[in-house]
């Protein structure tokens, strides 16, 4: 592949590259991917700007015509889907497999708020008094900030941009200063399906400069934030200034509960692949998990096997089924918290260290640790890699009590066969979201958000659109 240099998309196209630069590598072999343009505050500036002067005609077009060019994005994205995902696994590294399907998503997440262009309703009053009809507006709220992470770059835009683009928003998106290669190329499709210059920009920049930026510009409405817990609060604090709307959808700590009725093979297939698909680095990844104790040797024994037989190696090659972390960050700070764990106790069932052979990249072996201190870092921290502890558990009691202490909140998973078990669990789960006998995948349908320290706000479901719309009240007399 040859080296990239693109700066950054304003108005329309991909401008020249431009000032200072941030080099972005390869995570599996360490080789240069390209360069892009590490915006400043003049280039936000102008991309906010842009995106100002684009929402006037934007947001005064039909709500259909806006859909349709949504709709229109989300098919060439899927048709692109081969063509994109090479680019994604190089900057991000994850397995081609699991890039396409990603970009597969995102093209749904479009398409479906393509298709609520034609549900979406707003209140009436007939008769509030004699001769008076009061109606509810639902307005744009005009340019929206929306800062992404590295893990999931394409899908996490399109959580933003489907509702964002359908309700008339304009957008400046800001990708993770390591991802920004497949977030230009989403910009450009979306041009080229039809969505007029200025309502979609990309600043490629860090989180400290490009982002905060972003974030404290006067002319933007709302940021729409998702990444870590810490960036996030910061994020909110910044925001405060103009009373900007923010949603946050930060950090998790997800726990999976296995109890004594369950299929416990299916649940084990769900620890497993809900823990280490995209190298254990996904919000909604299972980071915890809590077993009956009756079943517990059973369900230990077949996570352990199947974290123990995953394919670890470069992504680009096939049938490789977990490739390297994102960075050396991100590596060392999981290494870190394996450490810390481990010098107070809990038992490494597989894995624990680098593979051998694979040097040149981030790569850590799949990571099974029992019984590790319950107020230790792999209980009480987000770890975002492929490590996961396990714990035995009495009953359902002691499960619920132990997957509400984590500070996180953002989903769950229960595996049983009593009705009221699961009715019990779902009920009284500290989050966003429960599966119960299901792998953990996020339908467009319903809405996914966390509460406490994961964050607050929704993407996904019809709810997303009142977090990139106002309610306007209005009275006719006649
Ligand atoms: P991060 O917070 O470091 O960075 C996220 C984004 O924020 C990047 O674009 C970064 O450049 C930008 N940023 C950094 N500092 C900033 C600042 N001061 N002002 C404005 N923007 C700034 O996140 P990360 O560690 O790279 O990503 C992983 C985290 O994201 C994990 O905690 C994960 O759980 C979370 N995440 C949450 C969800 C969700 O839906 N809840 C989804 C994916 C990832």
């Amino acid at each position: 592949m040859t080296a990239l240099a693109r700066g950054c998309f304003i108005d329309g196209s991909v401008e020249p590259i431009d000032g200072d630069t941030l080099a972005i590598h390869d995570p599996a072999t360490g080789e240069p991917v390209g360069t892009v343009t590490a915006a400043g505050a003049e280039t936000v500036d102008r991309a906010v700007r842009s995106a100002n002067g684009a929402f006037a005609e934007w947001s005064c077009r039909s709500i259909t015509d806006r859909a349709r060019i949504l709709r229109a994005g989300a098919e060439l994205l899927e048709a692109r889907a081969d063509e994109l995902a090479p680019g994604l696994t190089a900057e991000q590294g994850k397995p081609l497999r699991e890039a396409k399907l990603e970009i597969h998503k995102a093209a749904d997440t479009l398409d479906h708020y393509a298709g609520m262009g034609k549900e979406v309703r707003a209140i009436s009053v007939h008769q509030l008094d004699p001769g008076v009809d009061g109606t509810v507006l639902r307005r744009p709220l005009g340019v929206v900030g929306a800062i992404v992470p590295w893990n999931f770059p394409t899908t996490l835009l399109s959580n933003k941009l489907g509702p964002a683009l359908l309700t008339g928003n304009t957008v400046v998106a800001k990708p993770a200063d390591t991802t920004p290669f497949t977030t230009l190329a989403l910009a450009e499709i979306l041009t080229e399906a039809g969505l007029p210059p200025g309502v979609l920009n990309v600043v490629t920049g860090t989180g400290p400069v490009a982002g905060e930026a972003l974030v404290t510009h006067p002319l933007v409405r709302k940021v729409a934030f998702t990444g870590s817990t810490p960036t996030g609060e910061r994020v909110m604090a910044l925001a405060s200034r103009g009373a900007k709307r923010v949603t946050l959808e930060l950090g998790g700590s997800d726990p999976l509960i296995v109890c004594d009725d369950a299929d416990l093979a299916a649940a084990a297939s769900a620890a497993s692949m809900g823990r280490f698909f995209n190298c254990g680095q996904a919000c909604l990844a299972i980071k915890r998990v809590y077993v009956f104790e009756s079943v517990a040797d059973e369900v230990i024994e077949a996570i352990a096997a199947k974290a123990g037989r995953l394919k670890v190696g470069l992504p680009t090659e096939k049938g490789i089924q977990m490739g390297p972390l994102h960075s050396a960050r991100q590596r060392d700070l999981l290494e870190d918290q394996l450490t810390r764990t481990l010098e107070r106790g809990g038992e490494v069932l597989t894995g624990g260290g680098r593979p051998e052979g694979l040097a040149g990249g981030f790569f850590h072996e799949p990571t099974v640790v029992l019984e590790p201190p319950r107020d230790s870092p792999m209980a009480t921290e987000e770890v975002f890699g492929p490590a996961l502890p396990i714990w035995r558990v009495k009953d359902l009691d002691e499960a619920i009590e132990l997957a509400n202490a984590s500070p996180f909140g953002l989903g769950s998973s229960v595996w049983t066969r009593d009705v009221a078990r699961a009715r019990r669990a779902a009920s009284e789960l500290d989050c966003g979201y429960t599966w119960i006998n299901s792998p953990t995948k996020v339908y467009d349908q319903l809405p996914f958000g966390g509460v406490k320290s994961s964050g607050f706000g929704k993407e996904h479901g019809s709810e997303a659109l009142d977090h990139y719309t106002d309610l306007k009240s209005v009275v006719l007399k006649s």
